[in-house]
């Protein structure tokens, strides 16, 4: 069909797609285990459902003003003054239908036809691809040392004629890094100094462990948010486990924000009213399922870890925050789609390779799932790859022999 080349050129986002493969799996009556979501378990916080109800409960659910309801705005602005000790004005304010629309509509506003964004890679699968949609070249940049954080050196040395934009998000999805301040600060300076709008995923900001606390990118922006070219985006779905509730935000200079409004306006015409509400009783409500979240997830990674180290030859870095561990099976297999193939077909467990995220040889493993379903989605793939565990595994009622090693 004669489809436009953007479209030809789009990839399938590679986490839905194993999730529908997965699903399948599931109908027939195949014991699944799913290390590849990324969505947290919780229960939508009570504050959210409250106000959201209430809202459906009016009979009257209406367009709202396409930049959002000032009373979320009003929200994001103390989420903002809490967590960033800045106080945007509403008109630094705007809200999406999801942190990936808030991205999507900053990079349509930025971006004229062929300039680059810089991605430093391990990134999240979808940033290239969403670059791509709004007419721009993702341009990523790998640490030298195969490391998951890129020097500022190595950002710096990306940087050309056509280059516009800085696309970071730490804690990071795939790898669970955290940023070091001088990173944060060092990529702050950069693009204050060659005029490159920073668009900054702080999505997991509030998923960190080990008494880590977030680098506030703010901290090393010399200039007020009106001066900037800083776009800071963040949303419920995480930290409120709310991703079906598709509301994100952005904070960033008037202009920006009024141009991103504009396309928002004409795209959508804003974020669903009820989801809206939903995200004002979240952010305004008792805060206590963030840290029961959080605690879950540390002691969820532990045991993730603990059992990873367990497996020959694999390379694990701790992660420091969001929920996710990108461990190294260079030992066992280089190509990380094949592995990921294998670990579904021989033992039923969902994992998404590295190359989606800018790094072969590693599987983005998701800690998000249960404890239970960690250990055992751990004892199947290391049954599956370690010739010195025994050749035969239960998994539920089947019998499973090894013939492969
Ligand atoms: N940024 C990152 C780094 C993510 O991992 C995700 C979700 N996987 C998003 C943005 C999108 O979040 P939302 O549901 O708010 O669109």
């Amino acid at each position: 069909m004669n489809l436009s080349h953007m479209a030809r050129s789009i990839s399938e986002s590679p986490t839905l797609k194993l999730n529908e493969a997965a699903r399948r799996l599931r109908e027939k009556g195949e014991p699944v285990i799913h290390l590849g979501g990324g969505e947290p378990k919780s229960r939508t916080p009570i504050d959210a459902i409250v106000r959201c109800t209430a809202v459906l409960n009016t009979g009257e659910v209406r367009y709202a003003p396409a930049d959002g309801i000032p009373a979320l705005k009003q929200a994001v602005i103390r989420y903002t003054e809490d967590h960033y000790g800045r106080k945007p004005a509403p008109e630094n304010v705007l809200i999406s239908s999801g942190t990936k629309h808030a991205i999507m509509v900053a990079l349509h506003a930025v971006l004229d036809p062929h300039e680059e964004v810089i991605i430093p890679a391990p990134y999240w699968a979808s940033y290239p691809e969403m670059v791509r949609i709004a007419g721009g070249v993702p341009v990523k940049v790998v640490a030298e040392d195969g490391g998951f954080i890129p020097s500022v050196d190595e950002i710096a040395e990306a940087v050309g004629s056509h280059t516009k934009a800085v696309l970071v998000n730490s804690p990071n999805n795939p790898t669970g890094v955290v940023y070091p301040p001088e990173v944060v600060a060092g990529i702050v300076r950069l693009c204050e100094e060659r005029g490159l709008f920073l668009i900054v995923d702080d999505i997991y900001n509030r998923l960190l462990f080990d008494g880590r606390t977030a680098t506030n990118v703010y901290d090393y922006c010399g200039s007020d948010i009106d001066a900037s070219r800083m776009i800071v985006v963040n949303g419920v779905s995480k930290t409120y486990a709310m991703t079906g509730f598709r509301v994100g935000w952005a904070i960033g200079a008037a202009d920006i924000i009024r141009a991103m409004g504009n396309i928002q306006s004409q795209e959508t015409s804003g974020a669903a009213t009820p989801s809206q509400w939903a995200a004002v009783g979240a952010l305004s409500g008792v805060q206590s399922s963030v840290e029961t979240l959080r605690l879950t997830l540390q002691n969820n990674r532990n045991v993730m870890i603990e059992r990873l180290r367990a497996i020959p030859g694999v390379q694990v870095t701790e992660p420091g925050g969001a929920f996710y561990c990108f461990p190294d099976f260079k030992a066992y297999r280089t190509d990380s789609q094949q592995l990921a193939a294998f670990l579904l077909e021989k033992v039923r467990v969902v994992t998404i390779p590295g190359r989606e995220f800018g790094m072969d040889g590693h599987l983005r493993l998701s800690f998000c799932a249960s404890t239970k379903e960690i250990i055992e989605g751990l004892e199947r793939i290391r049954w599956a790859l370690d010739p010195s565990t025994p050749n035969e595994l239960y998994v539920g009622d089947h019998r499973l022999v090894r013939d492969w090693l």
